[in-house]
């Protein structure tokens, strides 16, 4: 049977990897909305290359554009965050959660609430709100299936009838592109050379939230979120060749892991088909070629992302909310020479000692005013630092 499916952030990464499955298989996906931030061509090219219903820009002044460049196709044109909303929650069998940021946390809240499918690629609302959002997916029965490979992995070898019988979760990393760097060499590293990932291609903000390890933190706390186990049965190792995506262990020393070829259109495949499978394009893992798999600690010196994660996790509260929203914002100025890269984990971990919001968030409204005055913080401690 055709599957209704909804892609939010159809333009970016996540988006044309799934676009590129969909297309592979006309007739077993019918797909009702695209979504985009203000790329008006990608949108455009996206809704007519799957046949969309209707396409969606989030920047309400670009809706001239956007007639415009359906013009005769008969997709649907809207635009605003309103109708981001509108179309995420529209009640289609999956929706595809690929916007960057917690820009994406609306959308995913409608179409959680709404129920269904909805595969979690848009890591940053499962950190900032994951509570609430689990709360969303118990009341109307949404299935959350993970598309982040190393939380897909995870997924697929986790025993949910048994949580107890995990002895841990271990996460891997690639380690990213500054891996090799001395502390004083990280200091000058480039947008460019932080956006050079090894194994992975990807959209600008996780491209250097693999450089500076955030993005493990962040994973870390997505984690937590996912699947029924304590925070501090969670590891993290460092696996530079990516062909490992995660690990569970069980309490009889089994260890389960799923492997395959970085490239995300293998997760996002088992999430569209879930519980069926479906076939990709990418041959499979050549073991013998690949001949020894490697893994190695964390440096913290280096990297302290993941300790300053952990805390917030544990921390709890709206700790999360804040440390995903300096990061945004951190990752944001570095991306425009604002500051340096060493910078951008500091200011994560200054603003947690900053602000400390009275109350856990009891709601998405209260996770995005949290959201919103983090940002600010953030941003004066950078100009500060700057000054
Ligand atoms: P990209 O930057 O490549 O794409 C982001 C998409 O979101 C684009 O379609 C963009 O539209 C849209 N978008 C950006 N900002 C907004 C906004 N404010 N409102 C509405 N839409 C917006 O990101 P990725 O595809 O790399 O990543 C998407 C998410 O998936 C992230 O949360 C990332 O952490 C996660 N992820 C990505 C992986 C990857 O391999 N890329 C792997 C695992 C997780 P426009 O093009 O118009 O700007
Ligand atoms: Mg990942």
């Amino acid at each position: 049977v055709t599957r209704s499916l909804t892609i939010l952030g159809a333009t970016g990464s996540i988006g044309q990897s799934t676009l590129d499955l969909v297309k592979r298989e006309p007739g077993r996906f019918a797909v009702q909305s695209v979504t985009a931030n203000t790329d008006v061509a990608g949108l455009a090219a996206a809704a007519k290359a799957v046949g969309a219903r209707r396409a969606v820009i989030c920047d309400a002044s670009l809706r001239g554009a956007l007639v415009k460049a359906l013009n005769g196709s008969g997709i649907i044109p809207e635009a605003g965050p309103e109708a981001v909303v509108a179309a995420a929650g529209e009640g289609t069998d999956v929706v595809v959660a690929g916007i960057v940021g917690c820009a994406g946390l609306a959308p995913v809240a409608a179409a959680v609430e709404r129920g269904g499918c909805v595969v979690l690629a848009n890591k940053e609302p499962l950190v900032s709100a994951g509570e609430l959002i689990l709360e969303l997916a118990a009341k109307s029965g949404a299935t959350l299936l993970p598309a982040d490979s190393e939380h897909n992995a995870i997924f697929q070898v986790f025993d949910f009838a048994r949580p107890e019988r995990v002895r841990r979760i271990v996460l891997t990393a690639s380690g990213g592109p500054c891996h090799d760097l001395s502390l004083t060499a990280m200091r000058g590293v480039t947008p460019e050379q932080a956006c050079a990932h090894p194994n992975w291609s990807m959209g600008a903000k996780i491209s250097v939230d693999s450089a500076t390890m955030m993005n493990k933190g962040l994973e870390l706390i997505e984690a937590a979120r996912l699947f029924p186990v304590s925070p501090e049965k969670i590891e993290i190792i460092i696996h530079r060749q990516s062909v490992v995506h995660s690990l569970v262990d069980y309490i009889d020393g089994s260890m389960l892991a799923q492997l395959g070829p970085p490239d995300m259109r293998t997760p996002l495949a088992y999430c569209l088909a879930w519980p069926d499978r479906m076939a990709t394009p990418m041959p499979p893992l050549d073991l013998a070629a690949i001949g020894k798999l490697q893994f190695e600690a964390i440096d913290e010196k280096r990297f302290p992302a993941t300790r300053v994660a952990r805390e917030a996790l544990m921390a709890g509260g709206a700790a999360p909310a804040v440390l995903n929203a300096a990061n945004e914002v951190a990752v944001a100025a570095f991306l425009g020479g604002r500051i340096g890269f060493l910078d951008i984990v500091t200011t994560v971990e200054r603003t947690l000692e900053r602000y400390h919001p009275n109350a856990a968030p009891a709601s998405v409204a209260d996770v995005l005013s949290i959201d919103a005055a983090a940002r600010a913080v953030a941003a004066e401690l950078m100009l500060k630092e700057a000054a």
